[in-house]
């Protein structure tokens, strides 16, 4: 390809990979057909084609792969292996995905849909939580707690056991490389259940963790669906830890399924309706709405941070709504093959028809509907961006995690009362506003309860900071340091010593 691939490099690239698309789970080092032989379509929303059919593992795949698991982790060949070299193993892997980066893109987009320069800077995320995490693995210490002489305390860090990651579809490789990167850097057999919409790019990564030489059985993917190998792995009494990002719904049931199980740790990502406060002192109108836009649109919308509730202040409300369309009307969805589009199509037909189901709500409800709403004819699941204006807390799509490209726009008068309606939610995973005025930038910064709050940005963040939720957006830190200890068990020791 071209140093900067064009539309048709990547559609000669797609030809030649989707012929040679691998479909089997991963277990044990080897790519085997499920135990029941079945398997399951994934299709390529932009254009309604099938692009594989993939081993669709239930509950016998799932004790296979758990056996196996249990087993690396008892032998020892990387739950003890020297922290240097599991490091070592890891910036292998990172190195091979940089290598393999475009495939890696091009998987994520034909499975899912998303345009592939956001699949490109999501293969980048990933391969920079896998070279943090294992920078990271031989510079996290024990202590020695401050005891008396006749006394030597420890206080150990030691890998979990067996972690299931189960993830979900709308940044399939990234949210993988969340889970997977701080699980594999603690020591941990890890066993990754990939969402049933975008299974493939997981299973590359299975090769490319074999090359990288990760031993037998520390590494392993079930492909398949959720109430099938997702509810074995959860229900399973040698899992020790799942890692979960997904639906609030989903997360509770995990929840349930642990407790009548073996209370193995359940780390809970969940979804979001994200607050986006503009307030009239912020700097730049043209710049906000810009961003703004970007916030609601990008990857489709399908986005657990999306700022899918937009708050202006009245008094700059109208001009800010009128910049907030211009900017909205120059992301309309294209190819996602198309290095120039913003916006791809819609997962699947089931969250396509979810989206439009929404937009009918809205205007039922009596949102004044600004722009979009529209489905693009044609077998690829389109919807161009929607926003609604004059959205009132008691409407369903002002409440409700959309998970598309549609935006509701309150307005607000006060900085109280923009707290008290940013802060009306079950949700607690992003929340952003934009000022200039230092002192409020404190005061709402301190009272928004939210895991993170973007300050004059939206969705900033790299690994050296903890991204996950409040409320019922989860309970669980990925990335950074934190999200390491997340996946390792604290032993105490305490030793007595003769004098
Ligand atoms: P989902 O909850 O439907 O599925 C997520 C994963 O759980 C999939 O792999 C699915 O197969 C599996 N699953 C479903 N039912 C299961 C069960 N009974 N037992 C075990 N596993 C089961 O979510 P989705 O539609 O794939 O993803 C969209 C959701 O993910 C949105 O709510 C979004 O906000 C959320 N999300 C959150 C974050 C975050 O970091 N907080 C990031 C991305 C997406």
């Amino acid at each position: 390809m071209s140093p900067t691939p064009t539309l048709a490099d990547w559609q000669a690239k797609a030809a030649v990979l989707s012929a040679n698309l691998e479909t089997r789970a991963f277990i044990d080092d080897e790519f085997v057909a499920a135990e029941s032989g079945k398997t399951f379509a994934t299709i390529n929303p932009a254009t309604g084609a099938i692009l594989a059919n993939v081993a669709s593992c239930d509950a016998a795949d799932a004790d296979k792969a758990v056996t196996m698991a249990r087993a690396a982790f008892t032998r020892g060949s990387w739950a003890r292996l020297a922290p240097t070299e599991r490091k070592l193993v890891m910036l292998r892997l990172a190195g091979l995905m940089e290598r393999h980066r475009d495939t890696l893109a091009l998987l994520d987009t034909l499975d899912m849909g998303k345009p592939i320069s956001s699949a490109q800077s999501d293969v980048s995320g990933a391969i920079g939580c896998i070279r943090h995490q294992a920078e990271s693995i031989d510079k996290l210490y024990g202590e020695v707690a401050p005891t008396g002489d006749d006394t030597l305390a420890l206080v150990l860090r030691e890998p979990l056991g067996v972690v299931a990651a189960i993830v979900p579809w709308n940044f399939p490789l990234m949210m993988t490389a969340w889970k997977i990167g701080p699980a594999l850097a603690a020591g941990n057999s890890v066993i990754l259940k990939p969402s049933e919409k975008s299974p493939l790019s997981a299973l590359y990564l299975a090769s490319l963790a074999r090359e990288a030489g990760l031993p037998s059985g520390v590494f392993q993917v079930l492909p398949g669906f959720g109430h099938t190998v997702g509810k074995a792995l959860a229900l399973s009494m040698e899992v020790n830890c799942l890692a979960f990002t997904g639906s609030t719904g989903v997360g509770k049931q995990l929840l349930q399924y642990a407790g009548q199980s073996n209370l193995k740790r359940v780390y809970l990502e969940c979804g979001g309706k994200s607050p986006n406060i503009v307030f009239a002192d912020c700097k730049d109108l043209d710049s906000v709405a810009r961003h703004a836009a970007e916030a609601i649109f990008y990857n489709q919308g399908e986005v657990c941070i999306a700022g899918s509730r937009l708050l202006v202040e009245n008094s700059v409300r109208e001009a800010f709504i009128d910049r907030l369309l211009a900017a909205a009307e120059s992301m309309q969805p294209g190819d996602p093959l198309d290095p120039a589009s913003f916006m791809g199509a819609i997962v699947d037909r089931t969250q396509y028809e979810r989206v439009l189901d929404y937009i009918r709500q809205g205007v039922e409800e009596g949102a004044r509907l600004r722009m979009g709403g529209k489905a693009q004819a044609g077998p690829g699941l389109f919807i161009g961006p929607t926003v609604f204006d004059d959205v009132t807390d008691d409407m369903v799509i002002g409440r409700e995690e959309i998970f598309g490209p549609v935006l509701s726009v309150f307005g607000f008068d006060t900085e109280e009362q923009a707290i008290a309606m940013a802060n009306d939610s079950d949700y607690g995973l992003a929340a952003g506003f934009w000022s200039q005025d230092i002192d409020r930038i404190m005061r709402v910064t301190r009272r928004l309860q939210s895991g993170q709050v973007f300050v004059n940005n939206w969705a900033g963040g790299d690994q050296t900071v903890p991204f996950g939720g409040v409320k019922q957006s989860g309970n669980g830190r990925d990335k950074s340091h934190h999200s390491l200890e997340e996946y390792s068990e604290l032993k105490s020791v305490w030793m007595s010593l003769s004098s």
